[in-house]
């Protein structure tokens, strides 16, 4: 078809994905407004008709379709030395937690997170003969233009003493992490926990551990984690076994076939929902006026994008009751492509 070919060149692909009807919209006797055209990656809403690179119905998992077509390529580039960053944008109960599998309640298992994680561990011991492989994983969430580190020690420290509630994110007196940008234009964050991981079970423990942190807040009356975006990362560090470095081995000697270095960032946005659907209080409002700029923002660098590989995912649901925000979300995917 002719707009998959087109996008086969293009840095960005957009993947929408309709999550079924909950119970909630269910007792509420929501219809479903949203419908797939059989075939084709497309969606129609009302009298508005939307193509993407990927469609997913509502029926089945956080598909294991979405998964093989959509990040298994990207977890290849991981290894083949390619940054890549999947984000998840719809509004507040749309699935964007449940399809990245950083809610730790439900999805968790079979989430995107998850499944990267187990592909890219059976990927990795198959080529271990050959490559010696460094893996790192950082979990930070955006609150407020505020950086919290979820893997903190001191927070994984105090939840493991105390109730599981108590371990908070952002140690009070910790300065939040500053983003820093050097001469040659990498963005770094300044004093963001960086976990070396060896196994499966211990990056699994990382988005564990980081998502209860970040579950934390919302046992209070505000859902924290829809007003916050979370990027999980894993950096993969690869050095060939097969070419022994020439020279003296210092670091120059190094050549970019020798050693790979890529970053993959998953990341669960907050909620796109308009401002005024958040809530009426003075601090709910601007929190929501931050998250829309965020996110306006966002958008237009992914319509500016150049060298990295992007892959969007708009999670959408079906109720009627929702169309006017499963409309905005659908345009502004489409202006990601
Ligand atoms: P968001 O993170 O976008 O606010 P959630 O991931 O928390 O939304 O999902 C909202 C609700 O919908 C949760 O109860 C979740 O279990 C359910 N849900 C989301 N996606 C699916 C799906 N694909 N299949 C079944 N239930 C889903
Ligand atoms: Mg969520």
């Amino acid at each position: 078809m002719e707009v998959a070919a087109a996008s086969e060149d293009c840095c960005v692909k957009v993947a929408v994905h309709v999550r079924p009807l909950i119970g909630d919209e269910k007792l509420q006797g929501c219809k479903d407004c949203v419908t797939v055209t059989p075939g084709k990656p497309q969606v129609q809403i009302g009298a508005h008709s939307f193509t993407f690179d990927h469609v997913y119905g509502s029926t089945g998992s956080p598909s294991s379709s979405m998964f093989e077509e959509c990040i298994v390529p990207l977890v290849d580039g991981l290894l083949q030395g390619y940054n890549a960053t999947v984000l998840a944008y719809g509004q507040t109960g749309s699935g964007k937690t449940y399809t990245m599998g950083t809610g730790f309640k439900d999805g968790c298992q079979t989430g995107i997170i998850p499944q990267v994680m187990n592909t890219l561990f059976s990927k990795i011991e198959s080529l271990k003969h050959q490559t010696d492989f460094q893996l790192h994983v950082s979990f930070i969430e955006i609150l407020k233009e505020e950086v919290r580190d979820l893997l903190d020690p001191a927070s994984l420290n105090k939840s493991d003493t105390e109730s599981p509630n108590a371990g908070k994110a952002h140690v009070p007196g910790k300065p939040p992490i500053q983003i820093r940008e050097s001469s040659n234009g990498v963005i770094t964050l300044a004093g963001s926990t960086e976990v070396s991981v060896r196994t499966l079970k211990e990056m699994a423990a990382c988005l564990e551990q980081g998502s209860l942190s970040r579950a934390t807040g919302s046992t209070n009356m505000n859902n924290q984690s829809s007003r916050s975006h979370a990027n999980f990362t894993i950096t993969l560090e690869q050095m060939s076994k097969l070419n022994p470095i020439s020279g003296d081995g210092s670091p120059n000697d190094i050549t970019s076939e020798e050693y790979l270095c890529a970053k993959l960032h998953l990341v669960d946005l907050a909620g796109s929902e308009r401002a005024k659907r958040t809530g009426s209080d003075g601090l709910r409002f601007k929190e929501g006026v931050h998250i829309n700029k965020g996110l306006l923002a966002l958008g237009n660098v992914i319509s500016a994008l150049g060298d990295e590989r992007k892959q969007k995912g708009a999670c959408i649901s079906p109720a009627d009751i929702n169309a006017e925000e499963t409309l905005n979300t659908l345009k502004y995917a489409n202006r990601a492509r």
